[in-house]
């Protein structure tokens, strides 16, 4: 790792709990009018299995998240061992379900289950956290209904501070969860997008191009100062648990040159689950006006 005065800060905090809040603030009274039209609240399902320590934290604090802008929330827990079976029965019956307008399936699954599998039996229309291959496809081909948390929210975190067209934008990571809708998202705001990934050779000199980079990998501090365009706007997506404490991918040396720089935690954790908020609000609305 480089040698990096890290004690001058210039880079500014983009705060994603300033915005999550202003923006859930907007969902409850959205939400209260839906409530006198309908005389229900829209209602997220998560199925949840397993106990992965991360995961239970993300589920209670999407949970606390519904509760407070006033979505009806239920967790289906099963036990790691559950047949694949029993899972694609539970989101049959859920898709089946007129009082749940969200579903959610709690990722990484335990070992032995297919992700793609279980996707592939989710409604699309219900699939609030974009990933369906049916709504990654409509995202692709520019009709985009449901788009993933994650890069939905650091779409709104970016456009804070920057117009990203015109503007070169590096994605670190490829995952369907992250790194594709985010490189789509970016593309479709008219930046000029490269992703990079574990076999990319010279990821820091094509970074430096950068005026906007999303760090989506899980190594914590891999993006040092010298990634950094002087003055670019750092989104940091990593989150990765070490000692008891969260880390993000950006090295805090990046602050001496980068121009905006997201806080973990509180940057794209707080944006990704308002979104999922939004998205069970939108499935709502879709459902029920
Ligand atoms: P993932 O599926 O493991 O993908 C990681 C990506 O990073 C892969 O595409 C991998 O490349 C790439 N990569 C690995 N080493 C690299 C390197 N040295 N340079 C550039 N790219 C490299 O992870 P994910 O689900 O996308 O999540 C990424 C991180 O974001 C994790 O820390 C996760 O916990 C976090 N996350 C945070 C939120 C939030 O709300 N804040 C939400 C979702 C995820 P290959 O494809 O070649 O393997």
């Amino acid at each position: 790792m480089s040698n990096f005065n890290t004690n001058s800060s210039i880079a500014k905090t983009l705060c994603g709990t300033t915005l999550a809040e202003h923006q859930q603030a907007l969902l409850c009274e959205r939400i209260k009018s839906l409530k006198q039209k309908t005389s229900k609240p829209p209602c997220l399902a998560v199925v949840f299995v397993g106990e992965n320590p991360s995961s239970l934290i993300y589920v209670d604090a999407k949970q606390k998240a519904c509760q407070k802008v006033g979505i009806e929330s239920r967790v289906l827990n099963f036990p790691s061992n559950t047949a694949q079976e029993t899972l694609i029965k539970t989101i049959q019956n859920l898709n089946n379900d007129a009082t749940v307008d969200g579903i959610l399936i709690q990722m990484p699954l335990p070992e032995g289950l297919n992700a793609n599998v279980l996707l592939d039996a989710l409604s699309p229309e219900k699939d609030v956290d974009g990933l369906t291959p049916h709504n990654l496809g409509l995202l692709m081909s520019r009709r985009p209904s449901f788009i993933p948390c994650t890069p939905l929210g650091c779409i709104d975190l970016i456009k804070q501070v920057i117009n990203p067209e015109g503007k070169r934008a590096v994605v670190l990571g490829r995952s369907l969860l992250v790194g594709r809708p985010m490189a789509l998202l970016l593309e479709a705001e008219n930046a000029t997008v490269a992703m990079v990934h574990s076999k990319s050779q010279d990821v820091p000199a094509i970074c430096r191009e950068a005026d906007i980079i999303v760090a989506a990998v899980g190594k914590p501090g891999l993006i040092t100062a010298d990634y950094i365009k002087p003055g670019s706007v750092v989104i940091d997506v990593g989150i990765t648990r070490h000692e008891g404490k969260i880390c993000g991918d950006v090295h805090e040396s990046v602050n001496a040159v980068a121009g905006w720089l997201t806080p973990v935690p509180g940057g794209v954790g707080p944006m990704t689950i308002t979104k999922l908020l939004s998205n069970t609000v939108l499935a709502f609305e879709r459902n029920h006006l």
